[in-house]
């Protein structure tokens, strides 16, 4: 029998998830998605090629949600099998705190301790527990491994992960980490196969998708990034405004009466690309639209403009520039985004080949400035691998 692992991302009304055959270098077997939990649910299954492979709803006022969703896809895997077995389950764990920097072997013990990061990330980490909860109670025995967005920074040094905060604050927690350590885990050792000379060097990796961030890279690991104490700092993103002034959010609840819950939802849910420019989050849509919709057209330059700048703060940090990688559903995707902002940070000598970047080639640029990729990333092979060798230093 060939072992599998399911690797899952858990939202609060959605459960993407891949399954993998376990090897050195895990291989997609399939993908899925069930979204629109708890009344609107809806299953798309697709092969690495793209094809749907199945399809279904849930609708009628039927209530399904991340057990329902588990549980089809364990008995979907069952009838699919072909001489396969279910070996483990990786989960999508966004925050580890200070205590996991690495992946982990699930039992009750982690859990609780994982359950108390749960108010450092609260729209986020209960909803990547649900499903190990579920499988502990429904399939005891599958060993599951949490791997988290956190480890990847753990090298950054102390300076940049310090708030300038009285000491007994920070020894309570609050302080920097950062996040989609999985996706600059991929690029880092992709860059390291692909362009050894770049990933012994200075670089920064600009994860745009619904949440964007910023890495900078030296030799490799992590030495300074854009989000810190909670996936809202840094750069705006879809729904989620970025670095705010923490003076601007007193206001918000001392003078315009805002409850500390609807000010956390404004932040995280209705800002951001979405807020600015009162349209969508998508950046399909906004560019769509911005030649005749000037708020749309805001919305896109102040992404832009705030990548600009997160990444000249970033350079200072690195003391220079040798590379700089797109990825992320925007990254990978927007010419035009990638357009802009190498335009603006032409004055560190950064050069694009408007051709490449048109063709959406890996290598977009010309000159002997810094030299600029677009690299899909995949923080599933990651929690594959991470899972892997998890289940191997328990054994
Ligand atoms: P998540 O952070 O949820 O994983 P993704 O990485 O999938 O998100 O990125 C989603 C973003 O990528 C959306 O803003 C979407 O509009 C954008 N995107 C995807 N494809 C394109 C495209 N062809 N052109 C411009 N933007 C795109």
């Amino acid at each position: 029998m060939t072992p599998v692992l399911v690797v899952l991302n858990s939202g609060s009304s959605s459960l993407k998830f891949q399954v993998l055959e376990a090897g050195r270098e895990p291989a997609c077997l399939f993908k899925g998605l069930f979204e629109g939990f708890p009344v609107n649910a809806r299953l798309t299954i697709k092969d690495p090629t793209g094809a749907v492979v199945e399809e279904a709803r849930w609708g009628g006022g039927v209530k399904f949600g991340h057990e329902n969703a588990l549980m089809h896809l364990v008995s979907w895997l069952r009838a699919h099998q072909e001489g396969r077995v279910l070996r483990a389950i990786g989960h999508r764990v966004v925050h580890g705190g200070e205590a996991y920097g690495g992946p982990v072997l699930v039992d009750d013990d982690v859990l609780r301790e994982l359950d108390k990061l749960s108010p450092l990330a609260p729209l986020h980490q209960p909803h990547n527990l649900e499903p190990i909860r579920i499988v502990r109670r429904r399939l005891p025995d599958m060993p599951q491994v949490a791997c988290f967005d956190t480890a990847f920074h753990r090298t950054q040094p102390e300076i940049a992960t310090m708030f300038a905060l009285p000491r007994d604050i920070r020894e309570r927690g609050v302080r920097r980490f950062g996040f989609h350590g999985l996706s600059y885990e991929y690029i880092a050792s992709g860059l390291r196969a692909l362009h050894p000379r770049l990933a012994d060097g200075k670089v920064i990796v600009a994860h745009l998708g619904n949440g964007a961030s910023l890495c900078a890279l030296k030799a490799g690991v992590s030495v300074a990034t854009t989000m810190g104490f909670s996936a809202l700092d840094g750069l705006p993103m879809g729904t989620r405004c970025g670095a705010i002034d923490p003076g601007a959010i007193f206001y918000m609840l001392r003078e315009m009466k805002l409850k500390p819950e609807e000010a956390e939802r404004i932040l995280y849910n209705k800002s951001g690309l979405l807020g600015v420019s009162g349209l969508s989050n998508d950046m399909r849509t906004l560019r769509a639209s911005a030649a005749g919709n000037a708020q749309a057209r805001c919305a896109i330059d102040l992404f832009v403009y705030r990548i600009v700048r997160e990444a000249g703060s970033l350079i200072s940090a690195l003391g220079g520039l040798d590379g700089f990688v797109f990825t992320g559903g925007i990254g990978e995707n927007d010419p035009a985004t990638r357009a802009e902002t190498t335009a603006g940070m032409s004055w560190i000598g950064m050069r694009l080949d408007e051709a490449a970047n048109r063709a959406g080639r890996p290598l977009i640029s010309s000159g002997d400035g810094p030299t600029i990729l677009v690299m899909p990333t995949n923080e599933e092979s990651i929690i594959a691998q991470q899972t892997l060798s998890a289940l191997q230093t328990a054994t």
